[in-house]
């Protein structure tokens, strides 16, 4: 055991900047500064991990020292972030004419300009939930975003164990979005994913929840029976049938108290934490698409990704949901989905890009906000 914390001691000590030199059973280690102050100890600091041999010029570790705990504060944080350029992919060529079959601008006209290889960065988040009920059930998500195009592209992770990658920093060719628009599609996008994998937990809380509920309801119900049965066969009548039909009222509230508690037993709760973020650097073919409503043109990047060998769908931009037909709004040329060039209320096109809030043209407020 402790030949391993020696060498996990010595290993960590080293990334964290240490110059560390082993002698047998304890380690001589010259630590910067700012490692020194987390460790609480000197800059030069001698570890031993024999309590036999442990001596008053250095400190004894063992699985239960303070010093564990501490090495533990000095790596938490690390490990949350890194960025791998992906290699070696094979580019389709003839993506121009692709992209015009796979397009379309349902109001305008839309043609591809040209195409270019570039690199684009995406950022991969894992996130940790928690679903708690009378069970628990926890997982992992994964979700990948587009950080110039905000195109949710989580398809192009089964893919990623066979590419070469390297662990040097790149630069985009185009300029990323804000982190936070970035941010705010994976974690809109993680929500549809766990509501996905938790719709089997979801029904199993349901049957067992309806159970429970038939249970209940059946036996309140026979008492309340019994009760009627006994005035009927002793015929009561006055103040005693008063007081049984009492005790039926006083079974229908029991019940509806029951029923209360049995649904906050099944009710879910969902924790949703970020765990870490990998960036990835990859060359992908992006074809400039110019889109026209009347005299105005504007040009959409179209990207495609070579791990899943198709064009990502670009964000919706009222909506952020992925499309490959889509409604070009007249003032500001917003790309959107059928949903968000449409008034819910009276029915006439209204961009949601740029109206989140309330319509224009019949004055009511949204009642789906665009996400
Ligand atoms: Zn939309
Ligand atoms: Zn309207
Ligand atoms: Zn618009």
């Amino acid at each position: 055991m402790s030949a391993q914390l020696i060498d996990t001691v010595a290993e960590v000590l080293e990334l964290s900047g240490a110059a560390v030199e082993r002698n047998g059973e304890y380690l001589e280690a010259l630590v910067p500064e700012s490692v020194s102050k987390v460790l609480h100890t000197p800059e030069l600091a001698r570890l031993y991990f024999n309590p036999e041999q442990s001596k008053q010029d250095g400190e004894l570790v063992t699985f239960q020292s303070d010093f564990v705990d501490r090495l533990l504060a000095l790596v938490q944080g690390t490990g949350n972030y890194a960025h791998l350029t992906l290699r070696d992919l094979y580019l389709k060529q003839s993506t121009k004419s692709a992209a015009e079959q796979r397009f379309q601008v349902l109001n305008g006209l839309g043609h591809a300009l040209d195409a270019m290889e570039r690199i684009l960065s995406y950022a991969q988040f894992n996130f940790k939930y928690t679903a708690v009920s009378d069970e628990k059930k926890d997982g992992l998500v994964s979700v990948i975003v587009n950080e110039q195009t905000l195109a949710e592209v989580s398809d192009m992770a089964a893919q990623l164990d066979w590419v070469e990658s390297v662990e040097t920093a790149r630069h985009a060719d185009l300029p990323a979005q804000p982190f936070q628009a970035i941010y705010a599609v994976a974690c809109r996008s993680t929500e549809t994913m766990i509501r996905r994998e938790l719709a089997e937990f979801h029904k199993s809380l349901n049957r067992r929840l309806q159970r429970d509920l038939d249970r209940l309801a059946e036996y309140y119900d026979s008492l309340a029976a019994e009760i009627r049965r006994k005035i009927a066969r002793r015929g009561l009548e006055g103040k005693e049938r008063e007081d049984e039909e009492s005790r039926i009222r006083a079974t229908a509230l029991e019940l509806e108290r029951k029923i209360t508690d049995q649904r906050e037993k099944y009710a879910m709760k969902i924790n949703v934490q970020p765990v870490n973020l990998m960036r990835l650097f990859m060359p992908v073919m992006v074809v400039n698409y110019e889109v026209r409503f009347r005299k105005a043109v504007r040009e959409i990047p179209l990207v495609w990704n070579p791990l899943t060998k198709d064009f990502e769908a670009p964000a919706c931009q009222g909506c952020a949901c992925g499309i490959h037909h889509f409604y070009i709004c007249e003032d500001k040329l917003h790309a959107v989905c059928a949903d968000c060039f449409k008034c819910e209320n009276c029915g006439r096109n209204v961009c949601r890009a740029c109206h989140d809030k309330k319509c224009p043209k019949c004055g009511l407020e949204h009642s789906r906000n665009p996400q």
